[in-house]
């Protein structure tokens, strides 16, 4: 996984690279070489640019046009890149504890979504700002999040905290990676104590254990590179629908869908309830 994510970003720099010998050396360019294609556009963050100054004030200017404190997505009219490379370096594991109570995806027994990782932890355990950044988002929401923030990082990520029993930050502090930002807690739609941690790109809730090894403490690789058109695509299931006609619909495969969603082809399916199917 850690090398196929190098490799990746490895041809994507190279991709990079190629298209400035490109522009630059057209005229002296011998025939035997073959022109490099039309590559898709490549966020690249600031932290891979050797010589730039982050700027905390103003994290990730790259990708987000403004900054407003409103809403956990308030991105609808933003163009997504089609792949943004986001750089690890700095990380600090938002909490040393190591048990996750509940995945990312779908939820079965609630037949909805689960936008972050839920941590076991115990109230007033603190909670660390997962890299340098400025807060955006200080709230405090009785049937959700409870107590919780959402930190900008210069990397591109947006990053949430929830269910919090006390914030230690305000809007527009600038934090750095470790500092304490929280205390955990239950507060909000929550069942017991714990972290729900969230990491967002434009909005767009990404599996945050693709980034983060909570039960090993550490980051699972250096270079997580983001791609738009492998983002997850989910379909509400209608009344008569079927497995097949579902997979047939979205031109995938009833296996695929049972392995994305956890299931099998025996499991019943219910109006109302979301699958992914991409
Ligand atoms: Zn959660």
């Amino acid at each position: 996984m850690y090398m196929r994510a190098v490799c990746r970003f490895m041809v994507l720099l190279t991709v990079l690279v190629s298209g400035v010998v490109k522009s630059t050396a057209q005229d002296a360019m011998p025939a035997r070489v073959v022109p490099v294609q039309p590559m898709m556009s490549v966020t690249q963050p600031a932290h891979l640019n050797a010589g730039t100054a982050i700027d905390l004030e103003n994290p990730a200017s790259f990708l987000y046009p403004e900054w407003s404190n409103s809403y956990v997505n308030n991105y609808d009219n933003v163009k997504l890149p089609d792949s943004v490379i986001i750089s690890m370096k700095g990380y600090c594991m938002p909490t040393d504890s190591t048990y996750i109570t509940d995945k990312f995806g779908y939820r079965p027994r609630r037949g909805r979504q689960h936008f972050g990782l839920d941590i076991r932890i115990k109230t007033g355990d603190t909670i660390r700002a997962a890299f340098d950044g400025k807060v955006r988002i200080s709230r405090y929401e009785r049937r959700g999040y409870g107590h919780y923030l959402v930190i900008r990082h210069p990397n591109g990520l947006e990053t949430l905290y929830g269910h919090l029993s006390k914030k230690l930050v305000n809007e527009n502090d600038i934090v750095h990676a470790g500092d304490p930002i929280a205390l955990g807690g239950n507060t909000g739609r929550s069942t017991g104590p714990h972290l729900h941690f969230e990491t967002r790109i434009l909005g767009n809730a990404i599996n945050p254990a693709l980034m983060f090894d909570f039960p090993h403490q550490r980051a699972v690789t250096d270079y997580y590179v983001y791609q738009k058109n492998t983002r997850a695509v989910y379909y509400r299931v209608k009344s008569g629908d079927t497995l097949s006609g579902i997979a047939l619909k979205n031109e995938t495969s009833v296996s695929s869908i049972c392995k994305l969603n956890g299931i099998t082809t025996k499991t019943v399916i219910k109006p109302g309830q979301t699958l992914r199917v991409q």
